[in-house]
């Protein structure tokens, strides 16, 4: 992908365009695989000197993020996509690695977090995944409310620690609503463990089981 031609480059900071400065080494932004072929875009991102911002300063582009090698649509199109499968399912059809689905999940989950779109939740599903060849595992939250299935939250390992971040993430006023909990296959992050003690003010909550999958 090259600029257009005579178009300005927009500083990623005030958002605004800005004279150039100069152009950075071309690196690989991952799209959206077509028929099981990955694909990349390849793009030198410009530099501007902003005035603004008194900085140099990367551009803004539309596809991308920051520093992430993922592209903006990518990462949505794998949250999106997780809300109707499974996140495993998710993974192999989009034949990407766990720590970038844990990242494009975080970081739509954040982006949601800090619009506060969450809404009451009344069901969540908690289901573990191994990736890096099983020697390594996640912990997923969803929300599976009839009309609304989402990926919640992602934590790192399946500890009860970890899975404390799951309780900060959503705050005690969403979390005290919460009135259904589906295990999937968790081994050692039973429910009963999860919600023993604080932050969690309730007794624990119903609890159903169901296969991975099947939703
Ligand atoms: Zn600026």
């Amino acid at each position: 992908m090259w600029p257009r031609k005579r178009s300005a480059a927009v500083c990623s900071r005030c958002h605004q365009p800005a004279p150039g400065y100069d152009q950075l080494p071309e690196r690989r932004f991952e799209f959206i695989p077509f028929w099981g072929f990955f694909v990349f875009l390849l793009y030198a991102m410009r530099r501007v000197d902003c005035r603004r911002c008194d900085a140099v300063v990367v551009e803004e582009v539309p596809w991308g993020d920051g520093k992430r090698t993922l592209t903006r649509a990518y990462m949505l199109f794998p949250a999106r996509w997780a809300r109707r499968l499974s996140w495993k399912e998710t993974a192999e059809a989009f034949r990407t690695s766990w720590e970038k689905v844990f990242d494009a999940g975080e970081h739509v989950v954040t982006w949601g977090l800090e619009r506060r779109i969450l809404g009451q939740i009344d069901s969540i599903g908690v289901d573990e995944i191994q990736y890096a060849k099983g020697h390594k595992y996640l912990t997923l939250v969803y929300q599976i409310d009839i009309g609304i299935t989402r990926p919640l939250w992602v934590g790192k390992e399946r500890t009860i620690e970890s899975f404390q971040g799951f309780f900060t993430a959503m705050g005690k006023n969403v979390i005290s609503k919460i009135a259904f909990v589906c295990v999937g296959t968790l081994s050692e992050t039973h429910p009963r463990k999860l919600f023993r003690g604080p932050p969690y003010p309730r007794p624990l909550p119903h609890r159903c089981k169901y296969e991975q999958g099947t939703r």
